[in-house]
């Protein structure tokens, strides 16, 4: 009797959960109103405001919330246009430089749809050992393109934050450091390191660490002499000189420390360098870039964003560990419900999950591999280049005009320059031609504070930003400043 009704409740269960298995025509409807929207969005991206002022949510936000009904695919993407797609930042028009640029590739966000509809099983090669032969592949391939040796391994990351925090934990498990020792050990960064370094460094326990800011020259970049002096001084005091971060792109404007020099000193000191080119890295794929990275190859781990210099969708990051065991040292674990991996891979178990803190994670590779495969790899070194070209094309274009000021010749493909009005605060006058051309709309750029002085930053890395673009940007910026000198 009581199975009698347990069966029968059974049927009803089924009945519902089965809604959740659509068949093929009701597949291709829901890929259909996706792909419409998709392409709406891109084609209103060129005429498009690149930043579209916020406003308070409304009563009428509550319709983004669900109950036990379903909702028609259209209405709820009339939804998402509506609240989630109409305000803030559109980072895929051509004319955004703020920030760092990311190009959001339309192959690569296929690859993460294809990605998701396989659904394989990216965290362990006995589930999906192609899968993990292809992630390794791309490992390898982005080492030889900074040219790091054969022992080298590395991980595919969500971004340049968390890459960052596994290559600290990776140099911390290399230098032995424990408890006791965290309150001697030596950070070595510059008043650019970006801050997800340091909170790499604070996550990874070492909060007590010294962080030793080495001072930099007038282009910003590292000073090598002093970095080696402090490491002398901080050995000679019994402290332990543990972690010197360079940087190869900062992001505030673009700076390239000395690499190969401060390789030199890493290496005379015994010390792990790491190099953060999570904005710059990707230029090694250029040969004007390769020359201004030169001595990337030295160091001991390094950290790219593919979501920004290979143009991919958001939560792309790539970790390089020149000594690859030093990272499966700090990442390797087992649970017993694994055992049957082993019988599998007995040889050649390269997981993923031995290299990262992740276990299940999304086939990340796949949307890399799609666009480098389809479009080979020219477009990309063409890119590249074209922004180095183009970040040297404003500077010359912007430095000759009367008022303005700007900081060093570009090293990569950010820019810094401010106006010098004839009276009154500068600060002042640069925030408000920094407002104005958010307010207007036309093209985005961001600013950062150097040395006491507020600066507009252009930064170039869009795969669409061209040479038009980055023209309306200078006609922009002239026609704000002479409206705010009139203002004034
Ligand atoms: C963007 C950036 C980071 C942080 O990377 P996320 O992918 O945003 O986590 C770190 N360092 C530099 C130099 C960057 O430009």
């Amino acid at each position: 009797m009581s199975e009698e009704r347990d069966l029968a409740g059974l049927e009803s269960l089924e009945r519902a959960a089965r809604r959740l298995a659509i068949d093929a025509g009701e597949r291709a409807r829901q890929l259909e109103a996706v792909v419409r929207y998709g392409e709406r969005h891109l084609r209103a991206l060129d005429d498009a405001a690149v930043y579209m002022a916020d406003r308070p949510p409304g009563a009428d936000f509550a319709r983004l919330g669900f109950d036990e009904q379903p909702c028609a695919i259209d209405e709820a993407l009339s939804l998402l246009h509506e609240h989630v797609d109409s305000t803030g930042l559109n980072i895929g028009s051509p004319r955004f430089f703020g920030f760092i640029p990311s190009g959001g590739l339309y192959t690569g966000a296929l690859g993460d749809y294809l990605a998701a509809v396989t659904n394989r099983y990216a965290g362990a090669m006995f589930a999906a050992p192609g899968v993990t032969r292809l992630e390794r592949m791309l490992v390898r391939w982005y080492a030889d393109q900074v040219g790091y040796p054969p022992g080298a391994s590395g991980d595919l990351t969500s971004g340049g934050s968390i890459a960052a925090l596994s290559a600290v934990v990776a140099a911390r498990e290399a230098a032995r450091l424990r408890s006791a020792d965290f309150a001697r050990a030596v950070v070595y960064v510059t008043a650019l390191t970006h801050h997800s370094v340091l909170k790499a460094v604070r996550i990874a326990g070492l909060v007590e660490a010294v962080v030793r800011t080495v001072p930099t020259d007038a282009a910003q970049r590292m000073d090598a002499g002093a970095l080696d002096r402090c490491i002398a001084e901080d050995r000679a005091h019994g402290l332990l000189p543990w972690l010197v971060v360079a940087t190869a792109g900062t992001t505030d404007l673009g700076s390239v420390d000395p690499l190969a020099a401060i390789a030199d000193i890493a290496e005379r000191h015994a010390v792990w360098l790491h190099v953060d080119a999570a904005y710059g890295g990707a230029f090694v794929l250029c040969a004007s870039g390769r020359t201004r990275l030169a001595g990337i190859e030295r160091s001991s781990s390094l950290v790219m964003d593919p979501h920004k210099g290979l143009f991919l969708p958001f939560g792309s990051g790539v970790l390089l560990v020149r000594d690859g065991h030093r990272l499966q040292a700090a990442f390797r674990e087992r649970g017993a419900y694994m055992q049957d991996f082993a019988a599998v891979h007995s040889g050649e178990d390269e997981s993923a999950a031995d290299y990262s803190p992740e276990l299940t994670r999304p086939f990340r590779g796949l949307r890399l591999w799609l666009p480098l495969k389809i479009f080979g790899l020219a477009p990309f070194r063409a890119a590249l280049e074209e922004k180095l070209v183009l970040a040297r094309y404003f500077y010359d274009r912007i430095s000759g005009q009367p008022g303005i000021e700007v900081g060093p010749a570009p090293d990569l493909s950010i820019v810094v320059f401010r106006c010098v009005p004839e009276h009154g605060d500068a600060n002042e006058f640069n925030r408000r031609l920094c407002d104005a051309l958010r307010a207007d709309g036309g093209v985005f750029m961001s600013s950062t504070t150097l040395e006491g002085r507020y600066v507009l930053r252009f930064a170039v890395l869009a795969y669409n930003t061209h040479r038009d673009d980055v023209d309306r940007a200078l006609e922009l910026i002239r026609r704000k400043i002479a409206e705010l000198r009139a203002a004034a």
